[in-house]
């Protein structure tokens, strides 16, 4: 690897890191219905207004030991987890797909999807917003293809998606899921059936098929093992947004490998 290409790479990791901190105030502020624009992060305990050092990603954390600087509370660790979390998804996304709108466009899949999870195993909601804002993103990312499409140039698919697929997707996903909420009776929440319409335009329809069976088995397998333990009944609702995230995950970063290998199974 080359030295620009290195260097990149690390800028890449430390504005990951940044937006792991903004995700972070995303997750605390939006089910609350605060602004994630202003005020300024304060301590949740005391409220005192966060200083520049304190607000650095990571370093800020260690810095201050893992307390609040003016009244000592612990701060949790989940803040620095998910800050690195998300500086290292942004070096593994530009690392696979190189510095192109592919990236750009699984990135904002994958970042959307964490908020979402995270929200969605805390509060059992999944915000419109954030689904409303991944498929506004995916749209316009989209525009370019969807032109050339229309006008009969050469198509250009910089996203790696053909605006037709992405529209499959959409239509596919959410239509399983409608059937599912449908039969279950609102066992599975109207949200998860929005978030996987928004899933399936960033996966087309292959990839669709692959995160719902991915996330249906990682539902069931988890919903069995905690049933197994006694620690649930039938009737509790589980959070679905963790399955489907962790399912687009390996759909993004190993789903050809994953088509790939079923194929020579086939064959
Ligand atoms: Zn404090």
């Amino acid at each position: 690897m080359d030295f620009p290409q290195t260097f990149l790479l690390i800028v890449a990791f430390l504005t990951g890191l940044s937006f792991g901190s903004f995700l972070n105030v995303i997750v605390y502020r939006l089910p609350l219905r605060k602004s994630i624009a202003t005020p300024p992060s304060s301590c949740p305990s005391c409220s005192s207004r966060l200083g520049f050092v304190d607000l650095i990603p990571l370093f800020g954390y260690l810095v201050l030991h893992g307390h609040c600087r003016y009244c000592g509370v612990k701060i949790s660790i989940r803040y620095p987890l998910v800050e690195m979390s998300v500086g290292l998804l942004f070096l593994f996304t530009f690392l696979k797909f190189g510095f192109t709108m592919t990236a750009f466009y699984n990135l904002t899949l994958l970042y959307l999807l964490t908020a979402i999870a995270l929200i969605d195993l805390e509060h059992r909601i999944v915000p419109n917003t954030l689904v409303a804002t991944g498929l506004i993103l995916g749209l316009l990312m989209q525009l370019p293809s969807i032109f050339s499409y229309w006008f009969n140039v050469s198509p250009v698919y910089l996203t790696g998606r053909s605006p037709v697929d992405a529209l499959l997707g959409f239509l596919a996903g959410g239509a399983v899921l409608l059937i599912v909420f449908i039969v279950s009776r609102g066992g599975m929440g109207a949200g998860d059936v929005k978030l996987i319409a928004m899933i399936g335009f960033y996966a087309g329809l292959r990839g669709t098929a692959l995160v719902l069976l991915l996330a249906f088995l990682f539902g069931a397998l988890v919903g069995l093992t905690f049933m197994a333990l006694g620690r649930l009944t039938r009737k509790d609702a589980l959070p679905f947004a963790p399955y489907l995230s962790l399912a687009a995950y390996i759909q993004v970063f190993w789903g050809d490998l994953i088509w790939n290998w079923y194929i020579n199974f086939l064959i």
